[in-house]
């Protein structure tokens, strides 16, 4: 389905932040993008996503395929109407609009109105703690429920691709390991393709089928997710199970 081949990015035309990264998403899989900070994941997902030149970043060399059309040159926007949506590490939500509009936010590109509330009642099947919150102003919320309130707003929008940037950030244990789960449902019931991003390879390992691990701009080490658990460098530097 995602197909990034040999992909060279740069910001501000002088620091490579991505040297020739491989990596593919096939429909209907989770894959977990790995490594430490400054890997070039995110920088990974913003080139994916066309987000790359907000940033004053720019592709130098290789090419992004999304079912089998090639992305380059595409806004953002055209790439979201393509089935592409990127949920942004920090959350983003729109602090001043409630749960509710917030959702109903997700689904701007949408043309099947009709069925909006019905997915908003799916997205709190999906996000329980949500739907006693749905009329209070997402700034209110803790930052694991705006994080849920962020990828329930991603899939308003029914994307085909689903990239999540660091769903885990600064977010409780027990929390985390709910919104993974959430995430493993989304992707079952709804069909999803996801690419996610994190610094937590335990728990993203533990949802994913298929691991990449990034480090200095290119993929170092791919795999099936549970040769990766069970891969001793990976254990090392990765897990912290040393
Ligand atoms: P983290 O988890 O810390 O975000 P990451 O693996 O996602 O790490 P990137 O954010 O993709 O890494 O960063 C890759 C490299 O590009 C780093 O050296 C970073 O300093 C640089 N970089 C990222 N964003 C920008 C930017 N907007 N302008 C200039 N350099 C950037």
């Amino acid at each position: 389905m995602l197909k990034v081949n040999n992909v060279e990015a740069v910001y501000s035309k002088i620091i490579l932040a991505l040297k020739g990264t491989t990596l593919q998403v096939p429909t209907g899989d989770i894959v977990a993008l790995l490594g430490s900070n400054g890997a070039g994941k995110s920088t990974t997902l913003k080139a994916i996503s066309g987000l790359l030149y907000a940033e004053d970043g720019q592709l130098t060399d290789g090419t992004i395929e999304f079912e089998g059309r090639l992305l380059k040159g595409l806004t953002p926007d055209v790439i979201v109407r393509h089935g592409i949506f990127l949920c942004m590490e920090g959350r983003r939500v729109f602090k001043d609009l409630t749960v509710e509009e917030n959702l109903m936010a997700g689904a701007f590109t949408r043309k099947d109105r009709s069925n909006i509330k019905k997915d908003i009642e799916k997205i709190y099947g999906y996000f329980p703690k949500l739907q006693p919150l749905s009329s209070r102003k997402a700034g209110f919320l803790s930052g694991g429920e705006q994080q849920m309130l962020a990828i329930g707003r991603g899939i308003m929008a029914k994307p085909k691709l689903l990239l999540l940037d660091e769903p885990s950030l600064g977010i409780a244990p027990l929390l985390v390991k709910e919104i993974f789960q959430n995430i493993k449902q989304i992707n079952k019931e709804e069909g999803t393709s996801i690419l996610v991003v994190e610094q937590n390879a335990n728990v993203a390992l533990s949802i994913a089928d298929y691991g990449y691990i990034m480090e200095n701009g290119r993929v170092v080490l791919q795999g099936d997710a549970p040769s990766l658990l069970s891969n001793t460098e990976v254990k090392e530097h990765y897990l912290g199970i040393g």
